[in-house]
């Protein structure tokens, strides 16, 4: 390499670690998080389980409420019963609605399934609280949206939350710190690839 070419990556390297650190200097509140993982490309729930791992990580205490899963197998879940310590997992177990095709059945599970995300959302001793699949309990008006709500903005201050699912609305941002939409550009799927065990589900 040219020794002015050397000059002139250092000298951008420079620039941009200066902004990198200004950026990360001027972030000084300490508080948990609350992140929402929208959209319709496949990435939420397995990137929500990725950060169950990472707080694993640090010995952690995680509650994870799965609404609609539990019918149908979780690779995730199955690990956690078998093997994770600090991890309460709870499971509305129902499947999908198009499944049960039950209404009233349905938001019978669903009220009972979220008395346990209530609890872990008043939990102290919680870092981290996973609710998979929340957005269709709220899209399907299973659970009354202003109770969820309220209960994520309420929750201690060093716990962080995690919701996982399509759509939510537009009420259900407002209480959210981070947002990302996992966009569907492609999906197996539509080419005839049936879902794969350890990684679909
Ligand atoms: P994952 O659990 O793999 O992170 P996800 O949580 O983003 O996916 P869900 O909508 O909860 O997606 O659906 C879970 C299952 O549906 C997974 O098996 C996933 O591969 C599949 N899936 C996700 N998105 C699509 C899609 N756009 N088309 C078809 N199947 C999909
Ligand atoms: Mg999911």
């Amino acid at each position: 390499m040219e020794e002015a070419e050397k000059e002139q990556h250092q000298k951008r390297m420079q620039k941009q670690k200066e902004k990198v650190d200004s950026h990360i200097a001027s972030a000084t509140i300490e508080r948990g998080v609350a992140i929402l993982l929208t959209g319709n490309g496949k990435g939420k729930t397995s990137s929500a389980f990725g950060m169950v791992l990472r707080a694993m990580g640090y010995g952690h205490k995680i509650g994870i409420v799965q609404f609609i899963k539990g019918a149908q197998q979780c690779g995730e879940a199955d690990y956690i019963w078998q093997h994770a310590n600090n991890v309460e997992l709870q499971q509305m177990g129902t499947g999908f609605t198009w499944n049960t095709q039950d209404k009233t059945a349905d938001i019978e599970a669903a009220e009972r399934t979220w008395l346990h995300a209530e609890r872990m959302l008043q939990d102290e001793s919680l870092n981290l609280v996973v609710l998979d699949e929340l957005t269709y309990m709220l899209g399907y008006k299973y659970l009354d949206r202003h109770k969820v709500i309220e209960a994520i903005s309420q929750r201690p201050h060093e716990q962080s939350v995690v919701v996982t699912g399509r759509g939510g609305g537009r009420e259900l941002r407002t209480v959210m710190d981070t947002i990302s939409e996992v966009k569907d550009i492609q999906h197996a799927f539509r080419n005839g690839i049936k879902a794969r065990i350890g990684v679909d589900y």
